[in-house]
């Protein structure tokens, strides 16, 4: 689970306040870039990650338009997984 702020999604909750505007680009760009080393270490290690933003469950709505998502991404890769393990 992703804070849309402190990772900078792409979306209306990731604005950059207005003061401090160097100090805060600074600061979510290297979380930028620690978030996609890590996602890198841990798909090097064999993990399969779903990254789910803060505002993907802010109603019901959406947060069960969310689940589906996950579940989908969840029998892909367990597919993934069953077919390595018959190679
Ligand atoms: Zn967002």
């Amino acid at each position: 689970m992703r804070g849309c702020f402190w990772h900078s999604h792409n979306c209306k909750f990731s604005r950059i306040p207005k003061t401090n505007k160097l100090f805060w680009t600074d600061k979510l760009r290297r979380n930028v870039i620690r978030d996609k080393k890590n996602d890198r270490l841990l798909r090097n290690s064999g993990w399969k990650s779903i990254i789910v933003w803060e505002c993907q469950v802010t109603s019901k709505k959406r947060f069960e338009k969310t689940k589906g998502r996950i579940l989908k991404r969840m029998i892909k890769y367990k597919k993934i997984i069953e077919e390595k393990a018959v190679e």
